[in-house]
């Protein structure tokens, strides 16, 4: 009998596509060029904008950049006509803002650079034109991007203002290249209406908070501290033949049943292994396109599950760096369709091998060029480290609930303690050195005559090897320090991220703030400034032990005793929402400027709003294959078994074949059974849950209620698929989709 016909097309398609080749960017003479040659080509930033423009003009749009000044109507234009003659000269026949709404998407509305004018004799005639004002802001339809519930005050629509510290890029596609311009999304009223708004606002607090601490340790001639992002990027590669026979894929992003296939990561054979030619193509075509479009894509490789890959760029500013992530998740899709691929930046695409993150590298870095997350070579370096060390202890230690909620994702869900991924309790990881150092702090083992000598006497030479110190990074900890940064690994993959390290930024504002309060306290009565400031680190490393874990994230016994500690496990979305309804935990976003009560508010809203449609989309297109799918292959299957019995016992056979046949097929009529039992309960769930209007309550049914049933459906499906002929079964499998391209 043959397989499946609809399968074995795509298998013979996947398996048969061949390798995309691309130009690379060359001399005249036909060689390569080094990728310094064409980094950033379709850019447009300050350093471009420096040279062409008058330098009144400049100093203007560096105050705005710096400042927030305003742009005078004059210098405005003058920035567009430049901004104009690059883009036409590259080819550029369209603009637009491009912003990060609360969809989680980037979002873009094109115009032409036309402008017409009428001639004398009547007829309509074109232009190329760009005015300053059009640089400056546009005004896309507010109205038709979640607002989380603003519709009074939203009314009053809203307008995309261009982000004068991010560049400018061209996005070029067959035929024809646009120019986007990095926008904040706000309402008339300054309320914010994206992402990126908090995002910035955070690093103004962080960068007031921390500049006011640093001076308080001495270093005076600081004056600003940015936060430093580098990304690391998880997806999978799929081939796009059977991903267009996965009606799952299509409209959810992952695989809603399916069984595991014999094979999946236990031989730990994909992590760093040789990278598939046609996934090595698509690596390249999406790194030189990054190039031009000055991301440093620095990393690639294979990840642990199979078909699973990694991209990580060098770090850079935190808003530059959560542009140049969203760019780079927008072109990793496009990019994989030119190939064959569809690239999948779900969280859990595939159930029982590893899901997707983007691991958050976070530090803090100085006006003069600092990382404050580094032991350094001076003592008073290192009394510095300890203290911002202190610092983000207290962050995580203070806020960790509401760090949780701005992790929380319907595919997050599944990933959070689940197959190699953080749980869903936040804690830190420091390694053992560190941890070391800071027990004997805590002990005041280290202070003999006075701060500075003990940190000279010990920690000196043990702090500049903690940051080689990396042999033993734990990678079950969902917040690790990994020797001069923090890697935030619990944000999913698919996150805009600019929310969760908004929300870190904030709390690590506030810790600072606190740390500043209490260290200002204790200098008039100190014997002097170190010995006062070691007192402060010893204090913080004390109150805030229970955040700190070393031991095995993924255990069981880390969820005891996390619960011991008071610590919170937040399963889901609906129980990770939760801290955002309670205004002690949220005071800080709204006392750094972050976020207002109004805009939390909002967002919250379209978090709960996005769970519950998620989860109501996911259980619907599960009933539908259930319907259209696995029932249909199921009868398909009962009745060649059911058949089959009837002619051996009309043939009276003997030695007990019926008997085993009809033992078959009772084990499937079972299954059969059991499936139109779970398939009318996903039908209860979900008309239960569509009949409550309260948002939290809906999603607390979609948590406890049809997330289990979902699950227990899919036990079905897959102990089905893997009991019907593979001629019955036309859904590409686990063994296609992840091992056959
Ligand atoms: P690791 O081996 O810890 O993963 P890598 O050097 O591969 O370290 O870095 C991982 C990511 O961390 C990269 O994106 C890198 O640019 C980023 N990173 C390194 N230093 C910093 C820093 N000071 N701040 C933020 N990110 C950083
Ligand atoms: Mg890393």
């Amino acid at each position: 009998m043959s397989a499946n016909t609809t399968r074995t097309h795509a298998l013979q398609h996947a398996t048969r596509t061949g390798i995309r080749k691309i130009d690379r960017p060359t001399d005249s003479l036909g060689k390569p060029l080094p990728v310094s040659d064409f980094f950033g080509s379709m850019t447009f930033g300050l350093d471009q904008m420096k040279d062409k423009l008058t330098r009144d003009t400049f100093n203007a749009l560096m105050a705005m950049v710096q400042k927030g000044k305003r742009l005078e109507k004059a210098a405005a234009d003058e920035i567009a006509g430049v901004v104009k003659d690059w883009a036409n000269a590259n080819g550029v026949t369209h603009f637009c803002h491009w912003f990060q709404p609360m969809t989680g998407l980037t979002a873009e509305k094109h115009d032409a650079f036309i402008s017409t004018k009428t001639s004398d004799l009547g007829q309509t005639l074109v232009m190329e034109k760009f005015s300053g004002s059009a640089l400056l802001q546009s005004e896309p339809d507010a109205s038709s991007f979640p607002s989380g519930g603003m519709r009074t005050t939203f009314e009053a629509r809203g307008y995309t203002a261009w982000d004068s510290g991010s560049p400018l890029f061209i996005i070029e596609n067959a035929n024809g290249r646009t120019l986007c311009i990095p926008s904040a999304f706000v309402s008339y009223n300054g309320i914010a209406l994206d992402h990126k708004t908090p995002l910035l606002r955070s690093m103004q607090a962080l960068s007031k908070e921390a500049t006011r601490f640093l001076k308080l340790l001495g270093d005076v001639d600081v004056t600003q501290v940015s936060v430093t992002l580098g990304v690391e990027q998880e997806y999978f590669l799929i081939d796009r033949n059977y991903y267009s026979l996965r009606p799952d894929l299509v409209m959810t992003g992952r695989t809603l049943l399916g069984q595991s296939s014999t094979r999946h990561q236990q031989f730990e054979d994909h992590y760093f292994g040789s990278i598939p030619n046609r996934v090595l193509a698509f690596m390249q075509e999406l790194e030189q396109e990054m190039y031009k479009l000055g991301v440093p894509i620095k990393t690639r490789h294979n990840e642990v599950a199979p078909s699973q890959f990694e991209v990580a760029p060098v770090f850079e500013d935190v808003n530059v760096a959560t542009d140049h992530n969203c760019l780079l998740m927008d072109m990793m899709r496009r990019i994989a369709t030119q190939h064959g691929f569809v690239c999948l930046i779900h969280e859990k695409p595939f159930s029982g091998v590893n899901g997707s993150g983007k691991h958050c590298n976070w530090s803090l870095s100085t006006n003069k060029g600092d990382n404050l997350l580094e032991p350094g070579k001076t003592p008073h370096q290192n009394l510095r480290f300890l203290a911002v060390l202190a610092s983000v202890l207290k962050t995580l230690h203070d806020h960790s609930p509401v760090i949780r909620s701005g992790i929380a994702s319907p595919g997050n869900d599944h990933r959070l303690g689940a197959n190699e991924a953080p749980p869903a309790i936040i804690s830190a990881f420091l390694g053992e050195t560190l941890s070391h150092i800071l027990d004997r702090i805590e002990k005041n083992e280290v202070i003999q005559d006075s701060a500075t000598e003990a940190v000279i006497n010990l920690n000196v030479s043990n702090l500049s090897v903690v940051a080689k110190d990396n042999t033993d990074r734990n990678r079950t900890s969902p917040f690790a320090f990994t020797g001069n940064k923090f890697e935030f690994r619990a944000v999913g993959a698919s996150a805009n991220v600019a929310f969760p390290i908004a929300i870190l930024n904030a709390a690590a504002a506030d810790a600072f703030k606190l740390m500043s309060d209490r260290l200002e306290r204790k200098l008039p009565t100190a014997k002097n400034r170190d010995d006062a400031v070691m007192d402060l680190i010893r204090e913080v490393v004390k109150e805030t032990k229970s955040i700190r874990f070393e031991g095995n994230n993924y255990g069981d016994s880390w969820k005891k005793e996390a619960k011991s500690r008071g610590l919170l496990e937040l399963k889901n979305m609906s129980e990770a929402l939760t801290p955002l309804d309670d205004s002690k935990r949220t005071a800080f976003l709204f006392e750094t400027g972050v976020l207002t009560a109004d805009e939390l508010k909002a967002r919250h809203n379209v978090l709960l709003e996005r769970y519950i449609k998620q989860i109501d989309l996911e259980v619907s297109t599960l009933a539908e294959l259930v319907d259209t799918y696995v029932i249909s292959s199921c009868e398909r299957e009962l009745k060649a078994r059911a058949s089959l019995l009837q002619s051996l016992e009309e043939a009276k056979s003997e030695g007990g074949a019926s008997k085993r046949v009809s033992d078959r097929l009772q084990g499937l009529e079972k299954h059969y059974g059991d499936l139109l039992d779970h398939r009318a309960s996903l039908e209860a769930g979900l008309t239960k849950m569509r009949a409550e209007h309260d948002e939290p309550k809906k999603a607390k049914i979609c948590a406890e209620t049809l997330m289990p049933i979902m699950e227990q459906t899919r036990t079905v499906c897959d102990a089905i698929e893997s009991a019907v002929s593979d001629e019955f079964w036309s859904l590409p499998k686990y063994r296609e989709m992840l091992f056959l391209n």
